[in-house]
């Protein structure tokens, strides 16, 4: 499974095989690179299940190392993982807020408190890479996904499937993903006939990012370098969000509270930049959240099936 423009689930491959093992899923994944994407940097969000994690770990599967694949876990599952060791639900959600944590600075604070808590976990958690697990060092690949909860959605589409022979299984997979993508396809159709830009998703992390943004307080460091600094005022109301100071530098595309990068969608800071200094601040929203690449996604239609008389004898493929 992967993502659309608007976030939701985007199904990309299907397979019945034995068992999950190291070689069903080379197997797999070779599938993958060969018939569905050839994209550098393709990141795979897994669940670290033994057979994954072996076959990742084989250097002579080339396609599924960097430059060509950037492996990053789940954080849903690495958080079980903790707790059904240390069955610490402070521990937890450290670990949580950590791996969540988009400038390293938090993310050394909440790392301390995960030793104090429980020095083998923090152990634990030191032995695992940290561009795999915590997303201020996952440079960039993510686009903010921390689990594989999406595609774990798609299940309950599929559940008439399970304990059908397998023709029927497969017919079952075929149609039901025909009719998820003549639907989506429709939509995103509307939507940009409607003359939409961008996609609900990323459109209200912009909206809200919009309304903090009117609170910040904008200096300009140089015009030539469009580089600003931009203060937070305190906010009594909220306990956590104190009074901060940002850089943020237009002509790099950087923030450094690091949400545009992690996002690829401006963040408040960059915003109320735009704001101050009239410049169009949707325009470094990514076109990955287009409404056109929503479109282009379910663009293609699917084939009619062959007649069951043409398919191949499997006994001669
Ligand atoms: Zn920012």
């Amino acid at each position: 499974m992967a993502t659309d423009a608007n976030n939701k689930i985007y199904p990309l491959a299907f397979a019945v095989v034995e068992s999950e093992s190291t070689e069903t899923w080379g197997w797999f994944l070779a599938c993958i690179r060969r018939y569905v994407t050839d994209q550098r940097h393709l990141c795979v969000i897994s669940d670290r299940h033994p057979g994954i994690q072996a076959i990742f770990r084989d250097t002579n599967q080339d396609y599924l190392q960097p430059p060509m694949t950037e492996h990053r876990y789940c954080l849903r599952h690495l958080c079980s993982n903790v707790n059904i060791r240390w069955n610490n639900e402070t521990l937890k959600n450290l670990v949580w807020r950590a791996a969540s944590a988009t400038q390293e600075r938090k993310f050394n604070a909440t790392f301390d408190l995960i030793e104090n808590v429980n020095r083998d976990a923090h152990q634990y958690l030191k032995d695992v890479l940290k561009e795999k697990w915590a997303l201020t060092f996952d440079k960039d690949y993510r686009y903010g996904a921390m689990t594989t909860n999406i595609s774990e959605c798609f299940n309950g589409v599929l559940k008439g499937a399970r304990s059908q022979p397998i023709t029927v299984m497969v017919k079952y997979t075929w149609f039901k993903l025909n009719a998820y993508f003549d639907d989506r396809r429709n939509k995103s159709i509307e939507q940009l006939n409607s003359g939409k830009k961008w996609c609900k998703y990323a459109l209200d992390i912009f909206m809200r990012n919009k309304v903090k943004a009117e609170h910040h307080r904008v200096t300009r460091l140089s015009a030539q370098q469009q580089s600003y600094q931009v203060d937070t005022p305190h906010n009594p109301g909220t306990a956590r969000h104190r009074d901060h100071t940002h850089g943020v530098n237009l002509l790099q595309r950087t923030c450094t509270c690091q949400k545009w990068k992690l996002y690829k969608i401006p963040c408040s800071h960059v915003i109320a930049v735009c704001i101050r200094y009239r410049h169009d601040a949707e325009q470094y929203i990514d076109q990955c959240y287009s409404v056109d690449a929503l479109f282009r996604s379910y663009a293609p239609v699917f084939p009619v099936l062959k007649d069951r008389l043409s398919w191949p004898d499997p006994e001669e493929t």
